[in-house]
């Protein structure tokens, strides 16, 4: 199955991962080089579209934050319309597609069109960041679940399920975080964690620009600040933070001094 070829016609919804291109899987990179036409998001870095087809058509479909270059429903009807073309269309999201990347939403338009179509999951930034950074999602001795959320502000506030989320021996993992930090952190404070709490916000992680902020849930939003990170960031909470100090190991690359 995995070795056929990319078909003319079909749309597919590809997970590129976090960044770094050798966390593409062997697939992702079969269709990135067949593709007639590259439909792809802000967050697919370079190094990875360098894997493209030459010649192939790229669109951008960027979503910036606060700008949506190609609103989500003339991007599902463009996947269409490409596919019924005749084309191979490859649609790269960062990441996961069905981790906070709307891939389903692309998909339910695919399937309602009649448009043939396959989905190649990615590392999602959870993973990648957690791997590269040192901090383990899941840990015996200190988180038995892990939760991943969206902290992406609407009208300014965060509907979450803060008691469900303030909890002991799990890690929360919040994406889209960054403008929101620090009512994550107040509000995992007023639904009971202590101040003290570990957290940690990634930035740009499995990427030569990744860096790494770690303090409390009281110190993370002005150790943050005076950082001046850049996107995409993650916010990690929980024990398995502490461990981060010890599992480190991308951030201290002899090539990142270069
Ligand atoms: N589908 C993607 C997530 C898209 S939502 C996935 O599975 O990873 C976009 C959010 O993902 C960003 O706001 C950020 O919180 C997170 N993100 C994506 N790539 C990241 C990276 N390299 N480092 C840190 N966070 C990242």
């Amino acid at each position: 199955m995995s070795n056929t070829s990319a078909q003319p016609g079909t749309v597919y919804l590809v997970g590129a991962g976090p960044g770094d291109p050798d966390l593409l899987t062997l697939r992702a990179a079969q269709l990135l080089a067949e593709a007639d036409v590259l439909v792809y998001d802000a967050l697919v870095s370079e190094p990875i579209l360098d894997r493209v087809k030459p010649g192939a058509e790229r669109i951008y479909a960027g979503k910036e934050r606060g700008n949506h270059t190609i609103p989500q429903e003339d991007i599902n009807h463009l996947l269409v319309r490409l596919a019924k073309e005749g084309k191979c269309v490859v649609r790269l999201k960062g990441g996961d597609p069905y981790t906070f990347g709307r891939g389903g939403e692309e998909v339910e338009t695919l399937a309602a069109n009649g448009v043939p179509f396959e989905v190649v999951p990615g590392i999602t930034a959870a993973a990648g960041v957690a791997a590269y950074t040192g901090i383990p999602l899941t840990h015996r001795n200190h988180a038995q679940a892990c939760v991943f959320v969206t902290g992406h502000l609407k009208d300014g506030t965060m509907n979450l399920d803060w008691p469900g989320l303030a909890r002991r021996r799990q890690t929360v993992v919040i994406y889209m975080g960054l403008h929101g930090l620090a009512t994550v952190c107040a509000k995992l404070v007023e639904h009971g964690l202590p101040p003290d709490w570990p957290a940690a916000i990634v930035q740009q992680g499995t990427t030569p620009n990744q860096r790494t902020v770690t303090g409390t849930l009281a110190t993370l939003p002005g150790l943050a600040e005076a950082a001046h990170l850049k996107a995409p960031t993650l916010i990690i909470v929980g024990e398995t933070v502490t461990l981060q100090s010890k599992l480190s190991w991308f951030e201290h690359q002899a090539w990142r001094d270069d």
